[in-house]
């Protein structure tokens, strides 16, 4: 029994030493990979339920790794942000995303485009400017960019992060609250953040039809949102029933694979010249 114990305890062991070396690899090749292209965006449309036209799309963060073959956003971003490389990751973002905004327009696509922010690019001082002067490099207005932040980030550090966000607002860019519902924030905060934009979570679209308690939470996240003044958004939406439901409670807009999963930024182009014509 004793020898079955440490069998277990050695592949128990070798699984985590498996997973430690998995995240000190990600860590370390990452900087080196967005120098060699191994990394792309991906846009997912958002569309707008009460006119049925598509304006706006996220920009999610792709990348291939030549070993470890794709790795999940929501695992490289977590290593970036502890690892200190999150500013490179986001400045790698704005600045593609700003290059393929300019690409649209230049095709005559008038787009907005949000692009995804952690708590620790809010707190970096530079970033306004940095963004500020990569719309101008590109002469891509404000009014094309949105950034998305989380509930959790903004909690972090709520006073901080509410100066930070009217200086982006300030300048025309639109903020999202990303992932409403599951950071713990106060409605306190909410009644106060400069903010466009709250999404609500996909945990609470994704059984909204069926369960009575995310109905409730559906329902009056969109009154609350709309009081306030903030346009709505339903993140995660995989079934066409949803759509007409959403569209019934006022919501404003979803983002989901019920109209599309995230897009290279060609087939972007295409779907959205089909969609909205
Ligand atoms: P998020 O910001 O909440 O992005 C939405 C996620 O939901 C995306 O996953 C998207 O592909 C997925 N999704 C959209 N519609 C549906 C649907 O109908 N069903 C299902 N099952 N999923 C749907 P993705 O691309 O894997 O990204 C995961 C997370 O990684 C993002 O969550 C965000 O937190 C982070 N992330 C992605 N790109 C970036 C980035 O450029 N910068 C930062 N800081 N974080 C990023
Ligand atoms: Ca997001
Ligand atoms: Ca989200
Ligand atoms: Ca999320």
């Amino acid at each position: 029994k004793a020898c079955l114990e440490n069998k277990a305890l050695a592949t128990y062991l070798a699984g985590e030493d498996e997973q430690y070396q998995r995240e000190l690899t990600i860590i370390s090749d990452l900087t080196a990979g967005l120098a060699q292209g191994q990394f792309h965006l991906e846009f997912q449309p958002k569309v707008n339920i009460q006119t049925n036209v598509c304006r706006d799309a996220e920009a999610l963060i792709r990348w291939q790794h030549p070993d470890l073959g794709f790795i999940p956003p929501d695992e490289f971003i977590r290593l970036a942000e502890h690892s200190g490389n999150i500013g490179l990751v986001s400045e790698w973002v704005l600045q593609q995303a700003v290059v393929q905004i300019a690409d649209w327009r230049k095709q005559g696509l008038e787009l907005k485009v949000a692009v995804n922010l952690s708590a620790h690019d809010l707190l970096n001082l530079q970033l306004p400017t940095l963004i500020q002067d990569l719309l101008q490099q590109h002469q891509v207005p404000a009014r094309a960019l949105a950034i998305e932040v989380t509930e959790g980030a903004v909690m972090k550090d709520p006073q901080t992060v509410i100066a930070v966000l009217q200086v982006f607002k300030n300048l025309g860019i639109s903020v999202a609250i990303d992932d409403f519902g599951t950071g713990q924030s106060s409605l306190a905060y909410l009644k106060v953040l400069p903010v466009n934009e709250v999404k609500i979570d996909r945990c609470f679209i994704q059984d909204m039809l069926y369960n009575q308690n995310d109905t409730m939470i559906v329902e009056t996240t969109i009154a609350l949102s709309h009081g306030l003044g903030y346009s709505v958004t339903a993140e995660g939406v995989e079934e066409q029933e949803g759509i007409a439901y959403l569209r019934e409670r006022g919501c404003d807009v979803i983002q989901g694979y019920v109209y599309s999963k995230p897009l290279k930024a060609n087939e972007f182009s295409n779907w959205l010249q089909a969609f909205n014509q």
